[in-house]
């Protein structure tokens, strides 16, 4: 054996933000404030800010491994927040600010949260949360430029405290750097620690050409609230290559996002599909009234439907289709072309980018089935499983959820995939949304996406209903377009084209609008509890 005679290098964030200043002190961080007026700044602001945040909470009494907590919007603090905390040797651990605050207060005491850092127009909610646990230190970031009420300490007071001498402690990169819950719409939330060396690696991935490509050329947003997956890792990538970043804050809706996307040119943006779908419709109706730049638009969370990636290339914007988990920090599969693929007919193209990817380098994936054979034929159905640097060994403080793990080191991630020859994963559904009918599997995600590939669907969810003979049969909950509406017969002619007799959905139910997640998924847990009742004619 012989010694390499490389450096003992750490990958740590901190190295990023020296970088980022040194090397692109103009690169802008634009965000949009509760007044919808734009706050922006550059990295050497941010930069500085940052420092002073490390020091300040230094100077407050963090410690090492100290989680400190986030309950705020896509924005400037929350970006400091992110470098600042782990700078000073702390963790930061993002709270969803769209759970009940119960869960919320649940999920700072098992993580054992010191501070707090909050936005002032998330004051009414902290209060809510404040029944359930307690923090050290609450400080308030002043978005409305308000003072906060006295109960409360301002976060620019914080800052204050700091004097701009600061030295980074010495900092090993399997420290935690942050840390995330899972959304927990099964069971209890589960935490996840993120180390300094898996955000960096994981930066390095998404920003490979053949992920996300980011370059210092780019403006960045993600719309994905940077509580949710670390906002997919958007934020360090961006700091990593030195783009520009825009931030929406709390407006989320179509009007705000493409007004931002227009007025501050930005060339990638990622989101989950049901923020695409609605940005598609805008467009459709108003097709000259936004002038945008080529956007390349990573979509993951849940399946996007092939339509979708359609009506973008009309519109000469790029849908690329990503998956990953809080567990995965969370990319660890996209989907994209390979050269070769080029000369295939235009459908069997859209079938290939609307699959949920191969494995980004680095993340190793595999289906298994029932009988532990490892399956990698594009038809047969087993449980992604994954394993790789910045994928979960564990879960926070929970020896007992080893479950989730395989004994020859995989996570277990719940998703039924097909895996085809290419390596191309397609989701089938999560374990607990397949349908089972009469013996036989049906995908809930095949149905939905095939309902919103028809041109007067906005929004389509399938969910598996009990059934006295069948066990369960699919009911399809849609949405139409505004103004739109067609009858259950043209629905199910639509299917019968793609699917057999027996997969097709027994009832049609119109909604106003499918029940959301706190990620802004599909919410099939309060869809079923809606249809529970459900009777079947004789
Ligand atoms: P979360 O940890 O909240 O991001 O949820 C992760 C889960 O979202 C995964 O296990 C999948 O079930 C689902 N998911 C993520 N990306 C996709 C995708 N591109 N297509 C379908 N489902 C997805």
């Amino acid at each position: 054996m012989i010694q390499s005679t490389m450096m003992d290098f750490p990958l740590t964030l901190n190295y990023l933000l020296d970088r980022a200043v040194q090397l692109f002190p103009r690169a802008e961080i634009v965000s949009r404030l509760p007044d919808r007026t734009l706050h922006r700044y550059t990295y050497v602001d941010f930069y500085q800010r940052a420092r002073k945040l490390a020091e300040s909470l230094q100077k407050a009494g963090l410690t090492r491994g100290d989680r400190v907590a986030t309950l705020m919007w896509n924005h400037y603090a929350h970006l400091e927040a992110y470098f600042g905390i782990p700078a000073a040797g702390g963790v930061t651990h993002t709270l969803n600010l769209r759970l009940h605050p119960q869960d919320i207060a649940y999920i700072a005491k098992h993580a054992g949260d010191r501070f707090l850092i909050v936005d002032d127009i998330l004051l009414p909610l902290v209060r809510e949360v404040l029944a359930g646990v307690q923090f050290e230190r609450i400080f308030v970031v002043s978005l409305t430029g308000e003072y906060p009420p006295n109960e409360f300490e301002s976060y620019e007071d914080l800052l204050a405290t700091a004097t701009g001498h600061f030295d980074y402690p010495d900092l090993a990169e399997n420290e935690a750097a942050a840390m995330c819950y899972t959304s927990g719409t099964t069971g209890r939330p589960k935490g996840v620690v993120y180390s300094h060396r898996a955000m960096v690696l994981h930066s390095f991935a998404t920003s490979l050409a053949d992920t996300f490509a980011f370059s210092q050329r780019d403006v960045v947003t993600p719309v994905v609230p940077m509580f949710h997956a670390n906002g997919w890792g958007v934020p360090y990538s961006a700091l990593m290559v030195g783009a520009k970043q825009v931030f929406p804050g709390p407006y989320l809706d179509p009007e705000n996002l493409l007004d931002l996307f227009e007025k501050e040119q930005v060339t990638f943006a990622a989101g989950v599909p049901t923020i695409w779908l609605g940005i598609a419709q805008l467009l459709e109706r108003q097709p000259q009234r936004f002038k945008l730049q080529s956007i390349r638009m990573a979509v993951g969370g849940a399946a996007v439907p092939e339509g979708l990636i359609r009506t973008f290339d009309h519109f000469n914007l790029q849908l690329i289709h990503a998956w990953g988990m809080t567990e995965t920090t969370p990319t660890a599969a996209v989907s994209r072309l390979k050269r070769h693929m080029d000369t295939l007919p235009e459908d069997e193209r859209y079938h290939i980018r609307a699959k949920q990817g191969v494995a980004v380098p680095f993340v190793e994936m595999r289906a298994v089935n029932e009988e532990e054979v490892i399956l990698w034929d594009g038809k047969k159905m087993g449980e992604l499983q994954v394993r790789g640097p910045w994928i979960t060994g564990s879960y926070y403080g929970e020896e007992a959820l080893q479950k989730n793990f395989t004994t020859d080191g995989w996570f277990r991630t719940g998703d039924v995939v097909t895996i085809d020859s290419e390596g191309y994963m397609k989701i089938v559904d999560r374990t607990k949304d397949l349908i089972k009918s009469g013996g036989e599997w049906i995908s809930s995600v095949d149905l939905e996406n095939a309902l919103m590939d028809h041109p007067d669907v906005a929004e389509a969810s399938v969910i598996g209903v009990a059934h006295p003979k069948w066990q369960e049969r699919p009911i399809a909950a849609v949405v139409f377009k505004e103004g739109r509406q067609v009858s259950e017969e043209e629905l199910r002619a639509h299917l019968t084209e793609r699917f057999s007799k027996w997969w097709l959905p027994d009832a049609f139910v119109i909604l106003a609008e499918i029940p959301r997640t706190s990620a802004g998924k599909f919410y099939k847990k309060a869809l079923r509890e809606q249809l529970q009742d459900w009777q079947w004619d004789e």
